[in-house]
């Protein structure tokens, strides 16, 4: 059936209504910021059985359903969403979601979607000079940082061991990184059959930062166990405590040893846009490869991720695909021989969009203005007593705890009755509470009632014990 395409403007105009008072009343932190009723009386309240078995949803249908699955969800743009690393979006990424939606230009080859292609093209140009790969560097887009992770370490394995595409995997490969890298990482040796064990831990301080006086002894302790070093990852920043590593000092060692370096700037690399924070990604550029997601720090939805490497070349190794690509050749260019995926979304619009209504400088100030909130948090957490923070945060991510008990019991109760979206996570083997600020509506009357509402909901159990 073709479009009626006047109903498809009723119901895009409805959509629009819906998702126009559900930011609205989001930002202005009116209702719960998360709904946890279990999915089976959810189904029921949606109707989801009944929806499926007859169809037949009309424009008023929609605008309901809408309302309850939006009300029933989790609400990034509220001021009390401080939990997982992901983006309260930007309207212009949001309607290239509905653009790709529509004109749905699977664009990993130039003839499915010229303009989808080029725009993804120049956006992960942009991306290759902030780093500082410049011209000499090559890219793509992937869904998500943990396929973006994979992606870059195969460009790591063509690069150490070219045979292993053909002949397979030789046993004696090993990845270097901090027990505080992302599971994406172990889960990437593990898949591309270096196997879990073929990861060796790198020495830290107490925070999980890497310890650069104790490269050699690692790399050491990778030659005595008969194996080679395949890459070392650096953190930029930790997903548990957003904190970096010194890119600088990491990069030196591994230029001086031969050893692919690997930078996962998922959520940091954005802070590339600051000029205040710019620093804590020094030493970037000695990346032969690195992750940089634009649905954490640039604000699209997920997923939308780059892998970068300084060598273009590398990255076409990645796969064995023998292709030199021409920036602007007659018949355009292919990027399908650089991902894991065959079609894939016009994830390029989502960022460029961002950019065009935003400009690099609203975005540096967007990443600024949540780093700064998150400094703020701790500086009032610290003035509190019975709070502990273990770190001075580097960007928007916070450690806490409060009092002696159990950590996830205190989220746990702050979560039951959706006053606020938190997270936990380990420091120095310690459970701690965990916030990232993402929400530009957060502010601090957000994060004094956080904390009044962690010491008084502690006190009041335990006075009822
Ligand atoms: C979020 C994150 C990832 C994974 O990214 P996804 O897009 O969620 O797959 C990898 N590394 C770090 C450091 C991250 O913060």
């Amino acid at each position: 059936m073709t479009w009626n395409v006047e109903e498809f403007v009723n119901a895009a105009a409805v959509t629009v209504d819906e998702l126009a008072a559900y930011v609205d009343e989001s930002q202005r932190g009116v209702p719960r910021v998360v709904g946890r009723r279990p999915p089976g009386e959810l189904a029921e309240r949606l109707g989801l059985a009944r929806w499926i078995r007859e169809g037949g949803m009309t424009v008023d249908d929609h605008a309901g359903f809408l309302r309850t699955y939006l009300a029933e969800g989790t609400r990034l743009h509220h001021p009390a969403y401080l939990g997982h690393q992901v983006a309260a979006p930007d309207f212009p990424a949001a309607l290239a979601d509905l653009v790709h939606g529509v004109s749905n230009n699977p664009m990993a080859i130039y003839e499915m979607g010229a303009s989808a292609a080029t725009v993804e093209f120049e956006v992960l140009r942009w991306m290759l000079g902030k780093v500082g790969f410049g011209e000499s560097g090559g890219g793509v887009l992937t869904h998500g940082g943990s396929l973006a992770n994979l992606t870059a370490l195969l460009a790591a394995r063509a690069s150490v061991a070219p045979e292993a595409w053909t002949e397979g995997v030789p046993g004696d490969l090993a990845l270097l990184a901090p027990a505080s890298s992302h599971y994406s990482l172990t889960r990437a040796a593990a898949i591309l059959g270096l196997g879990e064990r073929a990861v060796m831990p790198l020495d830290v301080d107490g925070l999980g930062r890497i310890d650069v006086a104790r490269l050699p002894e690692a790399l050491e302790r990778v030659r005595r166990a008969g194996r080679r070093p395949m890459a070392l990852v650096a953190n930029a920043c930790a997903t548990g405590t957003g904190l970096h590593d010194d890119l600088r000092g990491i990069g030196g060692f591994c230029a001086a040893n031969g050893v692919w370096f690997h930078v996962d700037g998922a959520h940091g690399a954005s802070a590339l846009l600051s000029e205040k924070h710019r620093h804590l990604l020094d030493g970037i550029d000695l990346a032969d490869s690195l992750i940089w997601d634009a649905h954490k720090m640039l604000r699209t939805s997920s997923l939308a991720a780059a892998v970068l490497t300084r060598r273009e070349g590398d990255l076409d190794a990645a796969f064995r695909q023998r292709a030199s690509y021409l920036f602007y050749g007659e018949q355009g260019f292919d990027l399908i021989g650089r991902t894991v995926e065959c079609s894939k979304a016009e994830l390029g619009l989502k960022v460029f969009l961002n950019l065009a209504w935003r400009g690099e400088r609203g975005l540096g100030e967007y990443v600024a203005r949540r780093y700064a909130t998150a400094h703020r948090f701790w500086e009032l957490a610290r003035e509190r007593p019975g709070f502990e923070c273990p770190y001075e945060p580097e960007s928007n991510i916070v450690c806490f705890r409060y009092g002696t008990g159990d950590q996830a019991d205190i989220r746990e109760r702050l979560m039951e009755d959706g006053a606020f979206h938190l997270t936990s996570a380990e420091v120095g083997g310690v459970r701690h509470l965990r916030i990232t600020v993402m929400a530009p509506a957060t502010d601090d009357k957000t994060l004094e009632a956080l904390l009044d509402r962690i010491a008084g909901a502690e006190e009041a159990t335990a006075g009822s014990r």
